[in-house]
């Protein structure tokens, strides 16, 4: 009876999409997006955020050179060693317990360096990176990277931890680096992807702590901020 009775709106409504369709707006032809839609971060299905460096430099010629206040540029060296720092770590903590998402993050983590390595030659600015895996010229990094490495080499919920805390600390020191910045929106471009990516990053590394059946608790991040980073889904570029 019901089906019967539903038959003919279906039927009418079909046709009205149908003629709609076909007459006025015909299917659009697939296009490149233009260069300032192209997205920068790439996230595959678990989660892991790597930059796009060709998009990125693709996207950087739009933008005018502006000029550089000191803290905006103690602020790319600085996150230029916190990113090498982040996938120097992961690296190690793969070699300890040989978990793919270190890994990958890892990997990831070698585009972010290399971003902010481009940001770094288009403004002329000295590298600090010293081409050499878990050396470091700011000392305060140095330290930290020691610290994070024998804590996180203890076991894998060790290091599953300190995957946390890096990116809780990444999405941190991102926040206090682009307040920083003053009217240069190529640098903003590419600090708000790269704390998308550790969004997403300390989103894998918790669900791998979840799934063991093990806790965790923000060290950096206030709580109501850590957990809506970690109850929402993964994210993907929304310019
Ligand atoms: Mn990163
Ligand atoms: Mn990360």
């Amino acid at each position: 009876m019901r089906a019967l009775f539903l038959f003919p709106l279906v039927f009418l409504a079909l046709v009205a999409c149908g003629g709609g369709g076909s007459n006025d707006s015909p299917v659009p032809t697939p296009t490149t997006p233009p260069a300032d839609d192209l997205p920068i971060a790439v996230v595959d299905d678990e989660g892991i955020t790597r930059i796009a460096l060709q998009d990125l430099a693709t996207r950087l010629d739009l933008y005018a050179l502006g000029s550089l206040s000191d803290e905006e540029a103690a602020g790319l060296a600085y996150m230029r060693e916190e990113e090498q720092l982040a996938g120097d770590v992961y690296a190690v903590l793969f070699s300890e317990h040989g978990l793919r998402v270190f890994e990958n993050i890892a990997a990831s983590e070698q585009t972010h360096t290399e971003a902010i390595g481009v940001l770094l030659e288009r403004y002329a600015l000295p590298d600090p990176a010293t081409g050499e895996p878990g050396l470091f010229t700011n000392t305060d990094l140095q330290v930290l990277y020691d610290t994070l490495v024998a804590r996180g080499s203890a076991s894998i919920y060790d290091g599953l931890v300190v995957g946390a805390l890096i990116e809780e600390l990444d999405i941190v020191d991102l926040d206090a680096r682009m307040a920083e910045v003053v009217g240069n929106d190529d640098i903003l471009l590419v600090y708000s992807n790269l704390q998308l990516a550790s969004r997403n990053h300390l989103r894998a590394f918790y669900r791998n702590l979840v799934n063991r059946g093990w806790d965790y608790t923000p060290e950096y991040l206030p709580q109501d901020a850590f957990d809506e980073i970690v109850d929402g889904e993964m994210e993907r570029p929304a310019d």
